[in-house]
């Protein structure tokens, strides 16, 4: 059996158009499948939408969150509760064609664990969102130690040995596209073109997709905090220099000067440095505390799953 996660936004008119064209992949494909929607605080019609699919419908099933929680771990809850053999995370809104489903399912077959689907192009997304979608995986995949393939999103089909490994890992803060690289096994994919969004708009604001970036990078590099040293040691060693300069001007030249200038820059560009090195170890401290406090990661509100409670 396939399980298939989709997370639900406020995606009212999106629901049952991918409904049916996955429908159509799967019977063509002659699988069994369940499809397990996470509804993660939708304000529109969502909620009912789902609700009415899934007494239509035996093989949907339904999360229902308390509140908006986001979307890895929306994606999260559906990988906790799915009971398929292989299991395939899609967007709802038809930006992942669930046409390509049947292509990254006869790939897995080949043999390989995790098949992701990798975007050829993108189509109705602004030229800001691709540049530092770009920009920013290419970067990460530097201060990483392993590969996370560039151009991909959580668009992918998975074996159950993954998925296990995968709810078996306790970080808070999700960055699964990151996680599933960092498991291993045999990961290939294949090429699609990435759609337009059937209706309604974007649930990834700026200021998501930077939480989302800063927690990549939390998650699996030390870098930053690298960074933060190396720079210490270099500032540190300008200023000393800079000691022996002031004192020998001071005693032994004639030029010495009162130089408030000078002390000024220095100030506010040493305190911009500290500061940015506290943050830099602020954002992997408040990661830890989110971890330790150990906080269920989402409440779930109804299911239509028997243990989704838990
Ligand atoms: N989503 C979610 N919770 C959120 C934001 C988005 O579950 O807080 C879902 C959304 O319904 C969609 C998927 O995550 O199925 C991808 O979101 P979106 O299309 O808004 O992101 P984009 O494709 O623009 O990156
Ligand atoms: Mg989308």
């Amino acid at each position: 059996m396939i399980s298939v996660i989709i997370p639900i936004y406020n995606e009212e008119q999106n629901i049952l158009p991918m409904y049916a064209r996955m429908a159509e992949v799967f019977d063509k494909l002659n699988v069994k499948r369940e499809y397990i929607y996470v509804n993660d605080g939708s304000e529109d019609d969502s909620e009912h939408v789902i609700k009415r699919l899934a007494k239509q419908h035996a093989d949907v099933k339904y999360i229902n969150f308390s509140r908006n929680f986001g979307h890895q771990v929306a994606v999260s809850a559906g990988l906790d509760k799915a009971e398929g053999d292989k299991v395939v995370m899609i967007d709802a809104d038809g930006q992942d064609p669930p046409e390509v489903i049947e292509e990254l399912y006869l790939k897995s077959l080949e043999g390989f664990e995790v098949v992701y689907a990798k975007r050829e192009s993108r189509k109705g997304e602004s030229a800001m969102k691709i540049a530092t979608a770009k920009w920013f995986y290419r970067v990460l995949n530097r201060i990483t130690s392993f590969e996370i393939p560039l151009d991909t999103g959580d668009f992918r089909i998975m074996d159950r040995k993954v998925v296990d490994q995968l709810i078996n890992m306790p970080e808070h803060h999700k960055f699964l596209r990151g996680q599933i690289s960092w498991i291993g096994f045999n990961q290939t994919y294949v090429s699609f073109k990435r759609d337009e969004r059937m209706s309604g708009e974007t649930g990834y604001t700026y200021s998501r997709m930077i939480r989302l970036a800063l927690d990549g990078i939390t998650s699996f590099s030390n870098w930053p905090l690298r960074i933060a040293t190396i720079s210490g040691f270099v500032f540190s060693f300008i200023g000393f220099i800079l000691i022996l300069y002031t004192l020998y001007s001071k005693y032994y030249s004639e030029t010495y000067q009162a130089g408030w200038a000078s002390q000024m820059i220095t100030l506010i560009f040493i305190g911009g440095i500290q500061l940015i090195g506290i943050g830099i170890i602020g954002e992997y401290i408040s990661r830890m505390n989110e971890n330790i406090k150990g906080r269920p990661l989402y409440i779930v509100k109804d299911s239509n799953i028997s243990d989704a409670s838990d």
